[in-house]
C-alpha cells in the first residue's frame, strides 16, 4: 500500500514535468479547494458561485432575493448575500494563494431554487416575514417549463445586474482582503451561459464598474480577469467576435453537449443507455467528446478565436475535463488547462503528461 503510493507520488512527479496542459480544480468549499491543492491543483477553474447559496439560512435569502417584487427588496436581500459570498471568497483566496481563482457568476438553474412544494412555499413565506399569496405568485411567474434552457446565467445579469453587482464587490473585495493579509490572489470572472458579444460588453461594464467601486473605497487594485464560458453552440459559432472582449475562454461541454445533441444532460440516465446499445452513436457523450460534435465546436472556437487574438488561454470545465481521453483532445487543441473534480486530478496530470509524450514520439 505504502509503496504503491510512493509509486503513485513518484509517477506524479515524472508527469509534471512532461506535461504541457496545467489541471486545474472544480470546487467551490474550503474543503473541496484543500483537497484539490492537495492533489495537485495549480488553481481551481471553476467556482460555481450557485452551489454556496445552498445551505441553511443563505437558501432563504436566496430564495426571496429572487422571488423578490421589487429592484429594492432584491437589494435587501442581495446585501445580505454578500456577507456570505465575500467569506467563502476570502476562504478560497487563501487556501489557493498564489493561483488563479475562476468564479462563475451566479448560473442557477431556477428550479434548484424556488420553493417547489405548498409545504415549502409556506414554511418559507413563515421565515421571511412575507405573505404566503405574494411567494406562490412570484414562484408561479417564474417557474418555467424548460428551465435549463431558460433564465439562467448571465441572463440572470443582464435583467438583475445588481446580483452581478453584489457577486463582484463580495469577490474583488474578499480578494483585497486576503491582499491586506499578505496573501496572492488571482481572481478570474467568469460569465456563464453566453451567446454574443454583447451580453458580454453589458456584463463586463458591470463587472468593471463594480471592481472599480471597490478599488476605490479600499485604495488598493487587485489584478482580475473576464473571461466566458463557452457552454452554448451559439458562443462557439460567434467565437471570434467574443473573442474581443475577453481574457479567457472556458469550455462547459456539460451544456455543449445537451445543446449540441439536444439530450437533456439532467434526463440522459433515463434513456441513453437503451439508445447506445442500438449503436446508431459510438459512446455516451457526456463521457466522451465527439470531434465531429462537441469537439469540432471547440476546436472552430478555438482557432477563430486565436485568429483574431494571440493571448486568450483556453480551458475547459465541463465533466470531460477530467477524462483521459477528452484530455487528450484538449492537449492537441492546445488549450491551456483542464478543470475537473479534485479527485481527478491526479489522474489528468498523468493523461495531460501521457498526450504530450505520445505527441512527441509521433513527431519523432
Ligand atoms: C458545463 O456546462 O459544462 C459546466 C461546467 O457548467 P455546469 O455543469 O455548472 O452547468
Ligand atoms: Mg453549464
Amino acid at each position: 500500500e505504502a509503496s504503491s503510493g510512493e509509486d503513485f507520488q513518484i509517477l506524479l512527479s515524472w508527469a509534471d514535468k512532461h506535461r504541457r496542459l496545467k489541471v486545474r480544480a472544480n470546487a467551490e468549499t474550503p474543503e473541496e479547494a484543500r483537497k484539490a491543492r492537495e492533489l495537485g491543483a495549480e488553481g481551481i477553474g471553476l467556482c460555481r458561485t450557485e452551489h454556496m447559496f445552498f445551505e441553511a439560512e443563505r437558501i432563504d435569502h436566496m430564495r426571496a432575493m429572487i422571488l423578490s417584487e421589487s429592484q429594492e427588496e432584491r437589494t435587501h436581500y442581495l446585501d445580505k448575500l454578500i456577507k456570505y459570498q465575500h467569506e467563502d471568497m476570502l476562504e478560497l483566496f487563501k487556501i489557493m494563494d498564489g493561483l488563479p481563482v475562476t468564479i462563475r457568476l451566479l448560473d442557477p438553474p431556477l428550479h434548484e431554487f424556488l420553493p417547489n412544494s405548498t409545504e415549502e412555499m409556506r414554511a418559507l413565506a413563515e421565515r421571511i416575514g412575507k405573505s404566503f399569496e405574494k411567494i406562490r405568485e412570484a414562484s408561479e411567474n417564474l417557474s418555467e417549463v424548460n428551465p435549463m434552457l431558460g433564465f439562467r446565467g448571465c441572463r440572470l445579469s443582464v435583467v438583475y445586474p445588481e446580483i452581478t453587482d453584489m457577486q463582484v464587490r463580495a469577490i474583488i473585495g474578499a480578494a483585497a482582503e486576503a491582499m491586506e493579509k499578505g496573501f496572492s490572489p488571482f481572481p478570474e470572472i467568469m460569465i456563464p451561459l453566453v451567446i454574443n458579444v454583447r451580453e458580454i460588453r453589458l456584463l463586463a461594464d458591470i463587472i468593471d464598474r463594480s471592481v472599480y467601486q471597490v478599488h476605490r473605497d479600499k485604495g488598493i487594485s487587485i489584478p482580475y480577469k473576464i473571461g466566458t464560458m463557452m457552454e452554448t453552440p451559439r458562443a462557439c459559432l460567434g467565437a471570434d467576435r467574443l473573442a474581443s472582449e475577453v481574457e479567457f475562454m472556458s469550455f462547459g461541454t456539460n451544456d455543449l453537449t445537451q445543446m449540441t445533441y439536444g439530450f437533456s444532460r439532467d434526463d440522459a440516465g433515463r434513456f441513453i443507455p437503451e439508445y447506445l446499445n442500438k449503436k446508431l452513436i459510438e459512446n455516451d457523450p457526456f463521457v466522451s467528446l465527439d470531434q465531429r460534435a462537441v469537439g469540432r465546436l471547440m476546436e472552430m472556437a478555438v482557432k477563430e478565436s486565436r485568429a483574431r487574438k494571440k493571448n486568450i488561454k483556453y480551458g475547459i470545465c465541463g465533466e470531460h475535463g477530467g477524462a483521459p481521453q477528452a484530455i487528450r483532445f484538449c492537449h492537441h487543441l492546445g488549450l491551456d488547462y483542464v478543470s475537473c473534480s479534485p479527485f481527478r486530478v491526479p489522474i489528468a496530470r498523468v493523461a495531460a503528461a501521457q498526450a504530450n509524450v505520445a505527441e512527441e514520439i509521433i513527431s519523432k
